[in-house]
């Protein structure tokens, strides 16, 4: 089997029949673009630029961010690379931020809710992907965005660095398309809207399932709750995908289940463009893939969107698409 993955690497991921699919990779660090060209991703579909900030005493300075998003856009050659600005708090802290202890931090003032505060930093960080945009194609996105006002404040914000530093006579891409992660059941319930103000979606599933169904990402003793195949999450992200749709944007997925076997089918049902995963997932995903037809398995949405139980829709993939294929 590895051999067969192998033969895939630098092929375009195609479903049976022959539908084009995008398959991007999670990164955290620039070191890490190795292996994705070595597993034939297609692009980075989330670059988590908190790496940049953590295991060290201070905010890392513009020229540093610069260089590291330049080295990333650089390497992928002119393959679209999805940059997600600070995503901070919850499971993830800067020690010299040193904001107060929080009860429920993965409810707390956290990515860009920190970030519409603390302007300065977060200012800093996208004058630092502007400059680097004309190295090859950057797309912005927000993380953790709960409200339009929220999604319209980055963009105001991201707007008014790229005007000063045109005014400056520095060089920035007019082609960078600004979009959002899906992460809060809010905004995925508010997709109609967002999707008229969004280049693009991306369903962060590792924090919608913990806000979906109320439990912990991180908390073993309610781990039996984080379902992603539940069909209320499901039902969810049908509901961003029909919205952007509608307004001609594409959708992708950034959370652990996009390179998940048993999601694929699911998620091919549901119309989803860009899956991204650990580079690692790529090929086996592309080689699934190829074996799947996505019109078939659009033929069973409905059906599946009706089932009301998590162990329903997961033996149903087990027989409709992985045993039988
Ligand atoms: C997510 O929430 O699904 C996601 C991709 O972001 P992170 O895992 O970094 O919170
Ligand atoms: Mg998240």
């Amino acid at each position: 089997q590895k051999i067969e993955w192998k033969r895939l690497v630098n092929l375009r991921t195609v479903s049976a029949d022959g539908y084009p699919i995008e398959l991007a990779a999670n990164i955290g660090t620039p070191e890490d673009i190795q292996s994705v060209l070595e597993n034939g991703g297609e692009g980075i579909g989330l670059y988590r630029s908190e790496f940049l900030y953590m295991g060290r005493e201070q905010l890392p300075t513009e020229e540093e961010q610069f260089t590291a998003y330049k080295t990333v856009l650089e390497c992928m050659e002119g393959k679209p690379v999805v940059v997600r600005t600070l995503d901070i708090g919850g499971d993830k802290e800067l020690p010299y931020l040193n904001f107060p202890k929080e009860m429920n931090p993965f409810l707390g003032f956290r990515a860009i809710r920190l970030c519409l505060e603390e302007q300065e930093m977060f200012r800093t960080q996208l004058r630092a992907l502007l400059r680097a945009s004309v190295y090859g194609n950057l797309k912005i996105m927000f993380p953790m965005i709960a409200t339009i006002e929220e999604f319209r404040q980055a963009k105001a914000i991201l707007s008014e660095e790229k005007e000063k530093l045109q005014s400056l006579g520095t060089a920035v891409s007019e082609s960078i398309e600004v979009g959002m992660m899906v992460e809060i059941p809010a905004s995925a319930m508010m997709a109609d809207l967002f999707a008229k103000e969004t280049d693009f979606f991306s369903i962060g599933t590792n924090d919608l399932v913990q806000y979906m169904m109320a439990a912990d990402r991180m908390n073993e003793s309610v781990s039996y709750l984080y379902q992603p195949y539940h069909p209320a999450i499901l039902r969810l992200i049908n509901n961003v995908i029909e919205a952007a749709h509608k307004e001609g944007k594409w959708v992708g997925m950034c959370g652990e289940m996009a390179g998940d076997p048993l999601a694929i089918p699911l998620l091919l049902a549901l119309g989803l463009d860009e899956f991204s995963m650990s580079a690692t997932s790529i090929l086996p995903a592309r080689s699934q893939i190829q074996h799947l037809s996505r019109e078939e398995a659009i033929g069973y949405k409905e059906k599946i969107l009706a089932m009301s139980t998590s162990e329903e829709v997961v033996n149903f993939v087990k027989e409709q698409f992985l045993l039988t294929k």
